[in-house]
This record gives C-alpha cells, structure tokens and sequence, in this order.
C-alpha cells in the first residue's frame, strides 16, 4: 500500500475512494486485447500517461470515476482503452442477435466528438468495434442508418443524441459505460437535464466523468449518478 502511494505521488496522482485499483506502467499489463496494444504501438503511445495508468485499471474493474486532468494528459483514450476493450470482449463472444450500443460517450461540442471518433476510430482498428456520431450537422438519417447498421459506441452532444433517440427507437438496454466529457460543462450550461434524461435511458451504467477543473457541484452530482465512485485527480494545481 505505502508503495504504491509513493507511486502515485511520484505520478502526481491523487485518489479517492475504497479499494482503488493500484496504477499500471505500461498498456501490455492492462488486460488489453493484442490487436488493441497493438494499435497504441503504431499511434505512437508508448506507455501510458499518468491519469491513464491509474484511470484504465480502475475502470476495467468497472469502477464509476470523476477525474480531473490537465488538458493533453490523454484522458479520451483513458475512457477509450477499456472502453474497446470491453466491446472486444464482449463481441468476441459467440454472439448472436442484433448488433446494439455497448457505450456512450457525451461531449459539449460538436468539435470535441469529432476528436473524440477520430481518436476511436484509431485506437479500434482492426477490432470489432464501429463507432457513430450523432451530432449537428450531419443528417440525422445517415446517424441512425448507422446505428441500424449495429454499433457498439455512440459518441455524441446531448441535444441531438435526445433528438435521435426520441424520433428513432435505438436499444440502449445494453448499454454498460456512460461517459461526460468536459462534464464541468455538460452539467452546469443547460446541458444537465439532456444528460440526466440520456443516463435515466440506461440501465445503472458504470459511469466516468471527466474534465480538466471540477466543481463542487459536479462532485455533488457524480454521487447522484453512481455509487462507490473513485476520484482522480492528476497534476492539477487548479484544485
Ligand atoms: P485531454 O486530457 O485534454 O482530453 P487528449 O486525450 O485529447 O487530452 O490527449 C492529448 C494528446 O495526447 C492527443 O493528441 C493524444 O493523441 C495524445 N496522447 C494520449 N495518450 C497518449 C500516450 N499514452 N502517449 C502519447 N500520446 C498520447
Ligand atoms: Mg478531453
């Protein structure tokens, strides 16, 4: 236990909450798929970034988090990773049946989903893992064409994710991790009660809030939509 408290004060890491999984130092002790470690090879992630070696553990355990990091730690692939992992996992299984949603992730903007996809779309290559995106801009049609089609992540803002899923009957019974992304935004500018109405569609989601500053509010919050939730907060002097 002092160990790995000395490592994570080494990492500039800080953790709250019971039986916090202990970080790892590199992606090939993760429990990640070989195609998926593979993928972080070739997109150049060596090893992973600090709020990446505490946050993929504790989520592989299913655990619901709050963290807070700098901009550029690479908190989206430290929601992504497990995320891929557990489609794979999921999809390597004999399965039969319709293609449906495993995750979801929500982000403010249609920018930053954008980045979002794109950093999935690497990361899940060659992996049995599709993606949508349901945000402005695009027409709404192609967005659940390819949901039809069978996705397992959906990564979207929330007005026009509401938007779909209140003209089209998507089956979100499957659908085990929610994400907020920049969720200092997503609850505190009018954003909330999308996000409330999108998690209360889902059937008691591992969830993982991320930004780079939190609020006590956001911290009031994050305890109304998970229980037992381990907090992280990495190299932030904002706090
Ligand atoms: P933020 O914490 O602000 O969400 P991002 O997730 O957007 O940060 O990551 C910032 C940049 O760091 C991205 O360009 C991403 O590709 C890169 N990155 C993320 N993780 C790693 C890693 N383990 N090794 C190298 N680069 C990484
Ligand atoms: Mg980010």
């Amino acid at each position: 236990a002092s160990q790995t408290n000395a490592l994570r004060s080494k990492l500039d890491i800080s953790v709250k909450g019971e039986a916090v999984p202990d970080p790892v130092m590199c992606f090939s002790s993760c429990g990640l798929p070989e195609k998926l470690v593979h993928n972080l090879e070739t997109a150049g992630y060596s090893m992973p970034t600090p709020v990446q070696m505490q946050v993929i553990p504790a989520s592989m355990s299913y655990r619901s988090l709050l963290v807070s990091a700098d901009t550029g730690s690479g908190k989206t692939a430290s929601f992504l990773i497990p995320i891929i992992a557990l489609c794979s996992r999921k999809r390597l299984q004999p399965y039969t049946g319709k293609r449906v949603p495993l995750a979801i992730v929500l982000a403010p903007t249609r920018e930053l989903c954008l980045q979002v996809e794109d950093q999935a779309k690497v990361l899940g290559k060659g992996l049995p893992f599709k993606t949508a995106l349901v945000v402005g801009g695009d027409p709404l049609a192609q967005q659940i064409y390819r949901i039809d089609n069978g996705v397992e992540l959906i990564v979207g803002t929330p007005g026009r994710l509401i938007d779909l899923l209140m003209k089209h009957n998507v089956d979100l019974s499957n659908v085990s991790v929610f994400v907020l992304d920049e969720v200092d935004c997503l609850l505190e500018r009018g954003f909330r009660d999308q996000a409330m109405e999108i998690f209360q569609a889902l059937s008691n989601p591992q969830v993982m809030m991320f930004s780079a500053t939190l609020h006590s509010e956001v911290e009031k919050m994050s305890n109304s939509l998970a229980k037992n939730v381990v907090h992280v907060s990495c190299g932030n002097p904002g706090r």
